[in-house]
């Protein structure tokens, strides 16, 4: 019997029109007979697992989920209706190529209010190059079909450290994001994963010295242009954070539903079977890990330090019985010296040369 209420509902769509070189997700090429089988499945999964229908959040994400065809697309929000009557915030992850009109006017009328969009780069060649099949006047156009039907809350996606993209290109997408004024923007850097064609490729990830250059060159833009760094890799205008997201930072609790979805419920975090033909064949063998009281301590301080509402002294204490301010004074001390951490009302908060070395000071006030 689950004890902890659950406030957040991921749902993972695993479908893509076509794989990006660099993906690492759990995905899929489109095939409509597999995403017939997949919604069924899905939608077992939400009836048998989500007790908790007061949600506040609902994120959709994949893949891409604007990929099913319009009466999928449908069915999806149909299935989803009952989980969200009271949600605050309702996101869609959607690829700017297949966000037809049709596709934002179910979403209206489902109730989703926030859009997150993978731009990656304004640059056509560069998304040519990585296997991304939209423009940038794509993504112009749909912001404005958002727009025009009332879905004002969107979030922009953007890869740093793409090969061939240097700093002053970077600034160029900034500078074409920032004309588009979305309320929230994610940038994260390259990774190279294992079984990507980038990997196979002998792509590198950017060194160090050029992720930070790229970090502290889109931070201040955006800083200057009335955004603010709440997360290491995100901005959002003033009231726009994403309140999905901050459920993982806060380290509670939420649903995971669907092909390699991850979810964390009292005291197990989870992450479903990624092999699509079990899944299909309702056969959902979790990979789970029992978080102990220590772990516990850990992911609490791993997940808040990401944010700027940091990791609270006082409730950290409260719950764990214990003074980390003390126990670490020294680390903590030091941190706060070199300015890459800040003490406020009990709070232990990274500034932004905190967040490039977050790792580091994890570690530091883990061991
Ligand atoms: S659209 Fe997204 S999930 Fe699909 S292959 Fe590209 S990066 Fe991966």
């Amino acid at each position: 019997m689950k004890k902890n209420k659950a406030n957040s509902l991921y749902i993972h769509i695993p479908f893509c029109e076509s794989i990006c070189d660099y993906c690492d997700f759990t995905k899929l090429q489109y095939f409509r007979i597999f995403a017939k089988d997949y919604l069924i499945r899905l939608k077992e999964q939400l009836q048998n697992e989500v007790v908790d229908i007061n949600l506040k959040t609902i994120y959709v994400g994949g893949g891409t989920p604007t990929s099913l065809e319009d009466d999928l697309f449908l069915e999806l929000l149909k299935m989803i209706e009952p989980y969200s009557k009271s949600v605050q915030e309702y996101t869609f992850e959607c690829n700017p190529e297949s966000l037809s009109l049709k596709k934002i006017e179910m979403m209206k009328q489902f109730g989703v209010n926030r859009v997150s969009i993978g731009v990656e780069s304004t640059d056509d060649e560069v998304l040519k190059m990585i296997n991304r099949h939209h423009t940038f006047s794509d993504v112009k156009k749909v912001m404005g079909l958002l727009r025009e039907n009332g879905i004002n809350n969107i979030n922009l996606d953007l890869i740093l450290g793409l090969p061939n993209v240097s700093l002053k290109m970077l600034e160029k997408d900034i500078k074409n994001i920032l004309s588009l004024n979305p309320n929230h923007i994610s940038c994260y850097s390259l990774t190279v994963h294992e079984h990507t064609v980038f990997y196979i490729n002998g792509i590198n990830p950017p060194s160090d010295d050029f992720s930070y250059e790229a970090y502290k060159m889109v931070n201040d833009l955006l800083c200057k242009n009335g955004y603010e760094h709440y997360e290491v890799s995100n901005w959002s205008k003033p009231g726009y954070r994403s309140e999905h997201n901050l459920t993982y930072w806060r380290n509670d609790h939420y649903y995971g539903i669907g092909l390699g979805a991850a979810g964390y419920l009292d005291n197990i975090r989870y992450t479903n079977t990624k092999n699509l033909s079990n899944y299909l064949k309702g056969k959902n063998k979790k990979e789970e890990e029992i978080v102990t009281s220590s772990d516990l301590e850990e992911y609490q301080i791993m997940l808040n330090l990401r944010t700027i509402e940091g990791l609270d002294l006082t409730s950290f204490n409260k719950i764990f019985n214990k003074d980390l301010y003390q126990e670490k004074k020294k680390e903590i001390d030091s941190y706060i010296s070199s300015k890459h951490l800040a003490l406020k009302n009990n709070h232990l908060i990274p500034t932004f040369e905190g967040m490039m070395i977050l790792d580091k000071i994890i570690l530091d006030l883990i061991n």
